[in-house]
């Protein structure tokens, strides 16, 4: 299929560079990217995407500028929009979406979401008011967590090392409701109004530090949720035209309201290759619950025919997919940055990858 104008969701490959540990394990770069095309071969397998980056250059900077600053543009005309990032752990997610305050923290994609954001507004806050408002939400376990109430802040360690419980006593669970005419909201949920750059930017500090984490087989920095990060841009626009009828609720103002989900997928390794204790199990099936629903309703939407055919899109088959129901599909732009390992003991992870990636085109 071309990367066509109208289609909705666009696929990008990130390669990361072999990392320290690799290097020490003796593993050898399995991934080729093929010069000029948007193309990456493994072994006898090659696929090409929308985008393809590698670790040479600047990708950041174009892989920013290509994928994900059209995607700003769309807000400001009020189109809801989606960044995903899914790969298994330690592929690079968290690093490509710039949440992780470590390393690579001013060039993910989140940092420069937010320079764009608030360097527009800055152009064009004499025309238009505008209201920001962010949440910073996690999925795991098919449960809902908020990542900007404080007051569950403190996460009790219980005596075998477990986090406790994931929501605050006394506050309801965060529950995922649908308006009559089809906004999806998180009734519940934190949502901060921030005014300045600064403010944003403490709300992704905040959540991210309070992301839960656990250790697994595969790196014990990883995650086994899915973390969303939302802006929400609401635009109160002045309109100076004489005579104009059309209107009936609002004569001469304007209202927008989109937003933009950043979403840092859960590890998407298999279950089975975590092989610990029966909790992590269970978490591991359930987060693969919610990336199957994802790579189900992306294959749905991005297959053109069944669009026409008008296909039944499985949103509600996983919290990940109701809670980016309204940002997917539709006037929605969506881009999935699939993010890989080059060393060839990843290679089967890379491969299952490439193979979803390839399947949301
Ligand atoms: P994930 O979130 O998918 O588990 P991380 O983003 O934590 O993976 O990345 C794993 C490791 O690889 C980290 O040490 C990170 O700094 C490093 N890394 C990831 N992507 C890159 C990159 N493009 N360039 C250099 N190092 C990277
Ligand atoms: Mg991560």
């Amino acid at each position: 299929m071309e990367a066509g104008e109208d289609c909705c969701v666009k696929v990008a490959v990130h390669v990361r560079p072999l990392i320290a540990d690799e290097k020490l394990q003796g593993c050898k770069d399995c991934v080729t990217i093929v010069s000029g095309k948007p193309q990456v071969q493994i072994g006898a397998h090659s696929f090409t995407f929308d985008h393809v980056y590698g670790s040479t250059g600047s990708p950041s900077s174009s892989m920013f500028e290509e994928c994900v600053a059209p995607l700003i543009d769309g807000l400001f005309q009020g189109y809801n929009a989606t960044v995903l990032a899914y790969g298994q752990t330690g592929s690079g997610k968290t690093y490509t979406m710039g949440t992780g305050f470590k390393d690579g923290c001013q060039t993910g994609i989140v940092p420069q979401v937010m320079n764009v954001l608030f360097s527009k507004i800055g152009t064009l806050k004499h025309q238009i008011d505008f209201q920001l408002h962010v949440s910073f939400i996690e999925i795991l376990k098919e449960e809902v967590r908020d990542l900007l109430d404080t007051s569950s802040m403190s996460k009790p360690e219980t005596a075998n090392g477990h986090a406790g419980k994931m929501t605050s006593p006394g506050k309801p669970p965060i529950q995922i409701r649908e308006t009559s005419n089809g906004v999806i909201t998180l009734a519940g949920s934190t949502e901060v109004s921030v005014a300045t750059l600064k403010e944003m930017a403490a709300c992704l500090e905040q959540g991210s530090l309070s992301r839960a984490t656990g250790s697994t087989n595969m790196n014990n920095q990883s995650s086994r949720s899915h973390a969303i990060f939302t802006i929400t841009l609401e635009q109160m626009r002045k309109l100076n035209i004489p005579g104009d009828s059309c209107s009936n609720d609002t004569m001469n103002e304007e209202y927008l309201c989109a937003k933009l989900h950043l979403v840092d997928l859960a590890g998407s390794e298999r279950a089975k290759r975590t092989g610990s204790d029966g909790l992590r199990f269970k978490e591991g099936v359930h987060i693969n619950k919610g990336l199957l629903a994802l790579g189900n309703v992306i294959s749905a939407l991005g297959d053109e025919k069944k669009r026409k055919e008008g296909v039944h899109v499985p949103y509600r088959d996983s919290k990940l997919t109701r809670l980016l129901q309204d940002s997917l599909g539709g006037n929605s732009r969506t881009v999935m940055i699939a993010c890989i390992s080059p060393a060839d003991i990843n290679a089967e992870e890379t491969l299952n990858t490439l193979k979803y990636a390839n399947r949301a085109r």
